[in-house]
């Protein structure tokens, strides 16, 4: 049996992981900013952090495995919003932010819900942890490691001599290369923002330094300390985390509790574009979780399948024609597992390729495998239908042929009425009409395969 392999951002090598306890192995995660809906690439870390809980829980035991994703209920991004609304309709700015967050954590736990993932162990809100974030700073500013300067509470990042481990920069570097914020209460322009003031229509908390609000990576050291302890397994987030938000958790855990090393293992998904550009929203190629849901083919199986078929380190590219691979795959494998009650004996040919610091693509290729010999072996079948477990793709949620049709927009009897009319056309070699039927079906999605007896099959674009 292999080891669990990690690539752990800190040491930029994969490692053997060992748990500090392996009662209880601990692992920490950043969560979305509740303002709108989650993207496609925001998918990717929960997705990826999701199978790494699953096969943590597989290898140490459902009950010894913690994982933490917060959610950051308080932020710039969501007051704008807020506030925004809050004109509209002539309600409360504060209202307004609790019916933003509220709806946008809902929305967020039902769209990953349908990608296959598990709810973490917890889900600490920002807003409920806000005494331990005022506690830590305390703590930093006793250590000489922050200042208050004008209603401002600062990370000194002169006092920690290896800030930049984690990004591997020199501070000089990033003055240099940084879009830093120059304000006159900096020390150094590198310093980071640990409590902000607040206007009195936002939210805000008392504390030593006025009525204010945390800094957004001050959230991150708190929330994780308080369910996690000073030293915990693993940290996970996308890439484009990595620096500034990782490296300034580092720096604030690690000053306020100098014993304790913060994270043992580091790890970073890579970043996901779309169809070959960057996502955003002026490119009009901004695609939600649950604008995905709602296609044809968007199958959370499908999606999630799509999305491990690249390596996690890895830039992917999310197409449309992966998608539609990926619906494929997960339809021949439920059409071979679905009815097979489930148990937790999984092949060691899938360990192997997830414990080789995720390998999902080889993965994969192993699930490929063994739909191959589960065509005449129970066994293959039994182990196909454990492997597709824990890799949390549920097949049984596969759509019948009449439910995918519909999602096509097409219904059973005009299909075969369509089909009908093109052999009739065919017969009478009124080709032109033939091929346009046949045209008109592909723009649906729906192929058309004739057999040398005459007859037609049809399936589903890939
Ligand atoms: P945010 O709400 O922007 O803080 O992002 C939440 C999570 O999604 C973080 O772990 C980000 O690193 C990750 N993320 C955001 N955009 C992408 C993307 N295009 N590809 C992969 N991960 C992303
Ligand atoms: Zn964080």
């Amino acid at each position: 049996m292999s080891q669990l392999r990690l690539y752990n951002t800190l040491t930029r090598k994969k490692e053997d992981f060992a748990p500090l306890d392996p009662k209880n192995v601990r692992m920490y995660v950043c969560g979305p900013t509740v303002y709108d809906f989650a993207h496609i690439g925001n998918a990717r870390p929960v997705i990826v952090f999701d199978v790494l809980f699953r096969l943590l829980r597989h290898l140490y035991g459902e009950q010894h495995v913690t994982y933490v994703r917060n959610i950051t209920d308080v932020d710039d991004k969501i007051n704008a919003r807020a506030q925004k609304l809050a004109k509209e309709r002539g309600i409360p700015v504060l209202d307004a932010i609790r019916e933003i967050t509220a709806q946008t954590a809902k929305q967020y736990e039902d769209d990953v819900t349908a990608l296959g993932c598990l709810k973490p162990t917890r889900e600490p809100r920002a807003t409920e942890n806000i005494p331990q974030m005022i506690a830590m700073i305390k703590k930093l500013i006793a250590a000489k490691h922050a200042y208050p300067a004008q209603g401002h509470v600062l990370f000194d990042v002169s006092s920690k001599p290896d800030y930049g481990k984690l990004s591997r920069r020199a501070l000089d570097e990033m003055i240099a290369g940084a879009r830093v914020e120059v304000a006159p209460y900096k020390k150094n322009p590198m310093d980071f923002v640990l409590w902000k003031p607040s206007t009195p229509e936002l939210p805000g908390w008392d504390s030593p330094w006025g009525r204010g609000r945390p800094g957004w990576h001050l959230e991150c050291s708190a929330m994780a300390e308080e369910y996690l302890g000073q030293t915990f397994d693993i940290h996970g987030g996308g890439i484009d985390l990595l620096f500034p938000h990782h490296e300034n958790e580092i720096a604030q855990s690690e000053c306020a509790n100098p014993r304790s090393q913060f994270a043992r293992v580091w790890l970073h998904n890579g970043f996901l574009q779309m169809e070959g550009e960057k996502m955003s929203k002026s490119l009009g190629n901004f695609v939600t979780i649950n604008d995905l849901l709602h296609q044809p083919l968007g199958l959370g199986a499908a999606i999630r399948t799509a999305m491990l078929m690249t390596h996690y380190r890895q830039p992917m590219d999310w197409t449309s024609e992966r998608l539609s691979e990926a619906y494929g795959l997960v339809a021949r494998w439920d059409y071979r597992a679905k009815s097979v009650p489930v148990s937790d004996r999984v092949p060691d040919a899938m360990l192997d390729a997830l414990k080789d610091d995720l390998n999902t693509p080889n993965a994969l290729t192993v699930l490929h495998d063994l739909w191959h010999k589960s065509e005449d072996s129970d066994n293959a079948r039994q182990d196909l239908a454990n492997s597709l477990a824990l890799l949390g793709i549920k097949t049984k949620q596969f759509r019948t042929l009449e439910q995918t049709l519909s999602a096509l927009g097409v219904s059973k009897e005009e299909l075969y009425e369509k089909i009908n009319l093109r052999n009739a056309a065919r017969k009478a070699k009124n080709f032109k009409e033939s091929d346009r039927i046949r045209d008109e079906l592909e723009s649906k999605g729906i192929i058309l395969k004739d057999n040398s007896d005459g007859t037609t099959d049809w399936e589903v674009k890939r």
